[in-house]
């Protein structure tokens, strides 16, 4: 008989896996604030969250943070802050989650995908330059799954042709690149907080910039109420009424449960990095798996290692199919998934559909003529879905927990090629839209 649990013998995992996973971790103190704005009936008010808001933005050694509803929201007032709007191009990674671009299509601009780079699997830089055009106003960065994308190369890039950077930060709180925070190279940054991510509040997003008048445009967008803080005189012109016609405060709960969160992150983010270390350090040297982590010693960092992924060598493994691979460590108890976010440019959104009634596809209804061959072939983009697999996200230190996932994954290579005989190769789609959490 087999060894392995998929044909047949013992599961891998026999162990409780505790609280390893729990996620966000929900202290007295979070519930009392809550409680707190609760009680008060304070809930739409803006106090808290400008309290959230200084101290989110100091933790980056930012000047200004915008606290938002979603993270969405608060890509929608980036991107109208650096000024996207008809005719004006932005440069976007099409794995992703969809929230890094569409909301700039609501602005009249045009979403131009370029391709990743296969190691980080965040926007390759040399891609983007051949997909700058006269109307290319801005690159948005996305720090994909926890590893921090290629910064030095990318603002070469932006300087370069005089462009705009906005990062996406959704997936990637308090990781560093070479010693320096993400969040802190673009214009303007946008992290979602909602209760799947590494910085876990509840719904909620935040905005960060150096610039004052971004600031005051993210406002101007979505921020009605918060119109007194209008400085700059063209703006101030419009005061009262949201540009946007978008209503994206912050709800005070989740501002509230942000203040103690941001006091306890840092530790929780320094245990997760412990777990998922030693978790890939026990898969050392195997062939088939390697960590997406940056080099040791780099000063780049995996923060709160969002959605950890890792990479799959199918050829190492005899060709057996990540499919197969993944459903046989699913089997010896650890959910491994293959695939990530879908590559976006594949869906009807960004092709045929028309939302706003132009006529013709709003992906190229405000820019480009031609839809095909629109942003050009993403071959990296388009093969990763089958060298990249989800892992299990540990929340907490275990190592006799972590060392049995891990001898789970083990026990899987080193006994493949069992599988090679009822492989039946990968379906055609692997991955989701938005990614899904335990
Ligand atoms: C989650 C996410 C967002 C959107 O954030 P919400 O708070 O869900 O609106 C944006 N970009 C990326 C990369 C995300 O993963």
């Amino acid at each position: 008989m087999s060894k392995l649990a998929l044909l047949g013998g013992r599961k891998a995992v026999t162990s409780d896996p505790k609280d390893i996973f729990r996620w966000p971790i929900v202290t007295k103190e979070m519930e009392d604030s809550v409680l707190e704005v609760l009680r008060a009936g304070n809930m739409s008010g803006t106090n808290i969250t400008k309290q959230f808001e200084r101290g989110f933005a100091d933790w980056h050694g930012m000047n200004y943070g915008l606290g938002c509803n979603t993270g969405t929201a608060a890509l929608h007032c980036a991107f109208f802050g650096i000024g996207i709007g008809k005719g004006d191009e932005v440069i976007c990674p099409s794995v992703t989650y969809w929230a890094s671009c569409l909301p700039v299509f609501s602005l009249g601009g045009t979403v131009v995908f370029a391709d990743i780079d296969p190691d980080t699997l965040c926007i390759d830089p040399a891609d983007i330059e051949k997909r700058i055009t006269k109307k290319t106003k801005a690159i948005l960065v996305v720090h994909y799954c926890g590893r921090p994308a290629d910064m030095d190369r990318i603002i070469t890039v932006a300087r370069k042709y005089n462009l705009k950077i906005v990062e996406d930060v959704s997936h990637a709180h308090g990781a560093m690149y070479k010693g320096r925070m993400v969040g802190t190279f673009g214009d303007v940054s946008a992290f979602s907080c909602m209760s799947g991510k590494s910085f876990a509040i509840g719904e909620a997003g935040i905005m960060l910039t150096n610039d004052r008048e971004i600031y005051e445009r993210g406002i101007a967008f979505g921020h009605y109420e918060r119109h007194n803080e209008l400085t700059v005189p063209e703006l101030k012109k419009g005061a009262g009424l949201p540009w946007g016609g978008y209503k994206y405060r912050m709800h005070q709960m989740s501002s509230a449960v942000g203040l103690v969160q941001l006091k306890k992150y840092p530790s929780e983010m320094a245990e997760i990095d412990r777990a998922m270390n030693y978790f890939w350090d026990s898969l050392d040297g195997l062939p088939g798996v390697r960590s997406p982590r940056p080099a040791k010693g780099s000063g780049t960092t995996m923060g709160g290692w969002y959605s950890p992924l890792g990479h799959y060598k199918s050829d190492e493994l005899n060709g057996l199919s990540i499919t197969r691979f993944c459903e046989a460590v699913r089997a010896e108890g650890v959910n491994l998934a293959p695939g990530c976010n879908i590559a976006l440019h594949k869906h009807p959104l960004l092709n045929v559909l028309d939302v706003y009634k132009d006529g013709r596809p709003t992906v190229i209804s405000n820019s480009v003529e031609d839809i095909r061959g629109f942003g050009g072939p993403l071959p990296v983009t388009e093969g990763i879905q089958s060298r990249v697999f989800r892992v299990p996200w540990f929340k907490k230190y275990y190592p006799e927990i972590i060392k049995e996932y891990a001898g789970a994954i083990r026990k899987v290579i080193e006994n493949h090629k069992e599988l090679l005989s009822d492989d039946p190769g990968d379906p055609e789609n692997i991955g989701s839209w938005g990614l899904s959490f335990h």
